[in-house]
């Protein structure tokens, strides 16, 4: 396999952003090199998006389905105009809303970006981050980068540096090692093309806030189901992932409920909770992932706490099952799939 490269670690602080190593990694990314590089959202496993063998590598590394796209990420408005052949107007609209940031638009693929990016798809994703290193790196490469998560496949998307090493150490040519991500779940995936207006997959930016500037958005059904059945929009959305190596069964209740559940659990079991859970479950291994009402500080918290959650020697790591409002519908929709779809309503 692919996990015996030398791998730099590259130390850049959002407090001490050094020019040189940018410079650096540019470098790496611009000669065909991988680099784990940090966004407001997850760390991204980052190449030259119009070199179709660093392309290949990246799927490679992550051991990631062909059938899978990445997300291509862009520094500027400048950069949109090679990547796809058309900007719908509902796409201008939101970019002027929420770029940069936690939000991806799939629009028609142009003839630059060579259809591994999209997995033979004739749409492409397309990104401006928000994390000011991020774009920095992008701009001294001059190239947009397409970069997925930078966790082996089906693993939950690393938000700290340290979960990125752990990962991606040997896989890759370099990582950078940064702040932890300041948002902590995946970009919002919306598809733009031929008139439509779809949510493939929630995220930073809401539902609602979209609908604020293009009207109403039709939401897919692989948001909130499996989907077994019917056309995939958004392939990624079909897999069992975001999972750690335990078993997840998501518990719907209130936070009575959902204690006096998990506590009765006839395996050995741990929780990832609500902080207000913590009281209430005893000596219950656990760990809280964010508090009860807001949204934020659950998707800031839930990579984390299933990576942490790994580590407590449970046979079963029930997690409280969240909103579905704002954000909350992300960690929703990522906690579904790290239970496979397992959820048990009190
Ligand atoms: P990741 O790069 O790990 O954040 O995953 C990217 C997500 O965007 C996956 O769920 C993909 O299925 C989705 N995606 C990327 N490009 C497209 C596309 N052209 N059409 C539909 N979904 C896409
Ligand atoms: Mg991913």
């Amino acid at each position: 396999m692919n996990n015996v490269m030398d791998t730099r670690l590259v130390e850049i602080y959002s407090d001490a952003v050094r020019d040189d190593r940018i410079q650096l990694v540019a470098d790496i990314l611009r000669s065909g090199g991988l680099a784990v590089i940090p966004t407001e959202t997850v760390y991204g496993l980052a190449a030259n998006a119009y070199d179709s063998d660093a392309v290949a590598a990246i799927f490679a590394a992550k051991g990631r389905p062909q059938d899978n796209p990445l997300i291509v990420h862009i520094a500027d408005m400048d950069m949109l105009g090679d990547i796809v052949s058309e900007v719908p107007d509902s796409a201008r609209r939101l970019a002027e809303a929420y770029w940069p940031g936690p939000l991806t638009m799939i629009m028609r693929r142009g003839d630059k970006i060579p259809a591994s990016v999209s997995a033979g798809l004739d749409t492409v994703a397309v990104r401006m981050p928000s994390n000011p290193i991020a774009r920095q790196i992008i701009r001294h490469c001059g190239c947009p980068l397409a970069a997925p998560s930078a966790n082996l496949s089906g693993s939950p998307s690393p938000t700290t540096a340290e979960y990125a090493i752990a990962d991606m150490m040997g896989r890759v040519d370099c990582i950078v090692m940064s702040d932890d991500c300041e948002i902590g779940v995946e970009s919002t995936v919306v598809l733009l093309a031929d008139g439509q207006a779809r949510l493939l997959r929630p995220g930073g930016i809401t539902l609602e806030q979209l609908e604020a500037v293009i009207g109403p958005v039709a939401v897919d059904s692989a948001v909130l189901s499996s989907q077994l059945t019917g056309r995939v929009s958004s392939p990624g959305m079909k897999y069992k992932h975001y999972a750690p190596k335990t078993k997840v069964i998501m518990v719907d209740g209130d936070c009575e409920q959902y204690a006096g559940y998990v506590c009765r659990s006839a395996q050995p079991a741990a929780a990832v909770c609500f902080e207000e859970d913590v009281p209430l479950l005893g000596q219950l291994p656990h760990v809280a992932y964010g508090r009860q009402g807001d949204d934020r500080s659950q998707a800031h918290g839930i990579f984390t706490a299933l990576r942490r959650a790994d580590q407590l020697g449970a046979e079963v790591i029930y997690a409280h099952a969240p909103s579905r409002s704002g954000v909350g519908l992300a960690v929703y929709n990522r906690l579904l799939r790290a239970a496979a779809f397992e959820v048990v309503t009190l």
